[in-house]
């Protein structure tokens, strides 16, 4: 009788030991045959320090290869953390979509996609989809605690955060809360999103695992504050998981704590009702009133039409500023958040 394949099994192969002491650092192989390379194979960083008994995190960065700040504190972290100061387990991808990465673009130029609407991937897809079925089933089910490091990319920058999911149980909201106040990121926002079953948050929640992402930057650009923010934040979870020596510091500028906010619903966020050239009236962190002028929607090709006005439809701060010039109708303008309540 002939074997049926195994339809859910991984094609990427590795030679590392999720289990064995001390730092190993390689490479994820993802099959990828093209002209000129039969064989060929994508290799995607990952380094894994283990240090014994403790419990087991995972930090991922270069999710969208035009965020950097995560490329560059997560990489830097396997470089320089001794194992022998570990407990537990710390897994670490700082360029999950390495192609994107390199191309400092949002979207994967082998398969088009965004990796972050491809949880939990598909072991006979594409790029993007053979990867996230491995991270989904081989390395979420590993782990307690998830952070995520995204910086809002090539055409938005956020009010530098942590952000999290709103979840059906409060206990998890609340010890979501806590791990976002110790990654200490100047605000935490709870947020409604557009489109968020394939991401990487959700692969964490469906794996029962604590989930914070960040967006610490933007339009493109390595912010020095943000990376920062971002090494501080990865050394406070370890700290505050007790995996390595010393306490969070999780002190502000303002002498305050994190601020906990949140993006309610689809009322947050000002979609273009026109195509356009898009000129804003705002940057983040603002504060802002329902009514107030966000910004004119200019149409360059026509001299008899007047600039139209775009007005905010809630009180808050700015959380996302988008600024990248000409909007399509249905691209988001604005992102408001409030305080969490
Ligand atoms: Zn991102």
């Amino acid at each position: 009788m002939s074997e049926v394949a195994n339809t859910f099994k991984s094609r990427i192969f590795h030679d590392l030991d999720f289990d064995k002491p001390g730092k190993q650092t390689g490479y994820l192989r993802v099959p990828q045959s093209r002209e000129g390379g039969a064989w060929s194979v994508i290799e995607v960083p990952i380094a894994v320090i283990n240090g014994g008994n403790g419990p087991a995190v995972l930090f991922t960065g270069g999710v969208h290869g035009d965020e950097y700040e995560g490329q560059i504190a997560i990489s830097r972290l396997a470089r320089q953390l001794d194992p022998a100061s570990v407990r537990g387990k710390i897994i670490m991808l700082p360029a999950v979509d390495l192609p994107a990465a390199l191309a400092g673009r949002r979207m994967c130029p082998i398969d088009g996609r965004d990796f972050n609407r491809c949880m939990p991937g598909d072991a006979h897809g594409s790029f993007c989809q053979m990867l996230a079925h491995f991270i989904e089933t081989t390395i979420m089910p590993q782990v307690e605690v998830s952070v995520d490091v995204h910086a809002a990319g090539n055409s938005m920058e956020a009010a530098l955060c942590s952000i999290m999911h709103r979840v059906d149980d409060p206990k998890i909201i609340e010890r979501t809360q806590a791990l976002a106040e110790n990654f200490a990121a100047p605000y935490n926002v709870l947020f409604w999103g557009v489109d968020e079953g394939g991401t990487v948050a959700a692969s964490a929640e469906r794996n029962g695992a604590l989930s914070i992402s960040t967006e610490i930057g933007g339009y493109g650009r390595v912010r020095p504050d943000a990376v920062r923010i971002a090494e501080r934040g990865l050394d406070n979870v370890l700290k505050w998981m007790e995996m390595i020596d010393g306490n969070p510091d999780t002190a502000q500028p303002d002498g305050g704590r994190t601020k906990q906010m949140q993006v309610r619903d689809q009322k947050s966020y000002l979609f273009a009702p026109s195509d356009g050239l898009f000129e804003p009236r705002f940057l983040p962190e603002q504060q802002i009133q329902t009514g107030e002028l966000a910004g004119y929607l200019h149409f360059i090709d026509e001299w008899a039409r007047e600039p139209q006005p775009i007005e905010f439809q809630i009180d808050g701060y700015i959380w996302m500023a988008p600024g990248s010039g000409r909007v399509k109708k249905g691209d988001v303008m604005a992102v408001i958040m409030q305080d969490f309540v």
